[in-house]
């Protein structure tokens, strides 16, 4: 950088459905943009990019590794996921300003292209075999080559043989939709008990599934080498891990994929770190997104420099977008355009996504937003997992 820069104002905005934006400014006029949230607990992600706020400002926005090792190590007490989405966001968007003030894209700068296109995956939501048929065929004829799903609703902690069978009957479905040439993914959302993971694995098994991700709690990792063992399907998980430490004994249980979100995960920096932890066990790359385009644009710099990429998440749909969609906050929807179900290189700098100011302050101004992941409850009135 040929003079130093010195970060002048952040800002936070809250936007519809479920989002945070951050805006990193610069004395040199070099705006960055980063989504710092947890789905749910925006708020308090907010009140901690305040507080790391304090320490950045008047720092030179260069030192993006200094800056990391302080917000994560600075604090005394640290860790968990508002403390990692905040640095996540932040993260994001000291990249953006260097790829801005560099003239070049990111992926440029973490040692440079290494394919050309992006594979991605599209949401199909819904429950009823019939609805699940036309949001699979829909998927495939707008040109996606594999689709995610719930793997199955609420569940009993010991499945009854119709719970076991609905599964069953979705992963069927949507393999016999999409032929041999195609992918489909089922997520359990940590919703399913050890024991009904042994017992639905096996069975799954028949319909060769892309991967079965969070098949058990992020707490239950205990229970990950039994569920490797337990059948030939890749399992993946990583949305609700925050640093490359609680990578590691996932990796060693046999995990063949790994999902780190770019906005929980300690952004491109961290993000780059678990990929490069993955590779040492011949694991793969899919970055959790169901967020916004800078969260996407984040994970797609980091797709385009890893070697070991599998897939991209995105929220194109996604049943969560209810009062807005990825689309609605960026000023050109080019980089998202999807070709034959992939996103494609381009060169524009920095994260290669321009943040449209606008709707984001006016989304904040409106109220933001205020969501919830749904509380749900057993017949019987227990708490059950979502
Ligand atoms: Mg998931």
């Amino acid at each position: 950088m040929a003079r130093s820069m010195k970060i002048s104002r952040i800002e936070t905005f809250l936007a519809p459905p479920r989002w945070m934006f951050v805006r990193v400014e610069t004395d040199a006029g070099v705006v960055g943009w980063g989504e710092p949230v947890v789905e749910g607990r925006a708020e308090p992600v907010r009140a901690a990019v305040a507080v790391l706020a304090e320490y950045l400002l008047g720092q030179d926005p260069a030192r993006i590794e200094d800056h990391w090792q302080v917000m994560t190590k600075g604090g005394f007490y640290r860790g968990g996921p508002v403390l990692s989405s905040a640095v996540a966001g932040l993260d994001q968007a000291l990249w953006d300003i260097k790829g801005k003030h560099c003239g070049m894209p990111v992926h440029q700068l973490l040692g440079g292209p290494v394919r050309e296109r992006v594979r991605a995956y599209a949401w199909v939501g819904g429950d009823d075999p019939g609805a699940i048929r036309d949001a699979v065929t829909a998927q495939a004829e707008a040109g996606f080559t594999a689709v995610k799903m719930n793997g199955c609703g609420r569940m009993s902690p010991v499945a009854t043989r119709a719970e076991v069978r609905a599964c069953l009957l979705r992963a069927g479905t949507v393999r016999e939709v999409l032929g041999d040439e195609r992918d489909f993914a089922l997520d359990f959302h940590g919703r399913v008990s050890p024991s009904n993971a042994r017992r639905l694995l096996p069975l799954l098994a028949e319909y060769a599934p892309m991967f079965v991700e969070e098949p058990v709690l992020p707490e239950h990792t205990e229970a990950l080498p039994g569920l490797v063992g337990a059948a030939n399907i890749p399992l993946a998980l990583g949305e609700r891990l925050y640093t490359r430490r609680e990578f590691l004994a996932p990796l060693q249980a046999g995990v063949a994929i790994v999902q780190p979100d770019v906005s929980h995960a300690g952004g491109i920096s961290e993000l780059r770190r678990i990929a490069a932890l993955a590779e040492t066990y011949g694991a793969l790359l899919a970055p959790h997104c169901p967020l916004g385009p800078v969260a996407l644009a984040a994970c797609l710099q980091v797709a385009f420099t890893t070697p070991n990429f599998l897939i991209q998440e995105q929220s194109l749909g996604i049943h969560y977008n209810r009062d807005a969609d990825l689309l609605d906050y960026a000023v050109d929807p080019e980089p998202f355009r999807f070709e034959r179900g992939a996103l494609l290189r381009t060169d524009r700098p920095g994260l290669g996504v321009e943040v449209d100011e606008h709707a984001v302050r006016a989304a904040d101004a409106a109220g933001g937003h205020a969501w919830r992941n749904p509380v749900w409850r057993y017949d019987d009135g227990a708490f059950a997992e979502w």
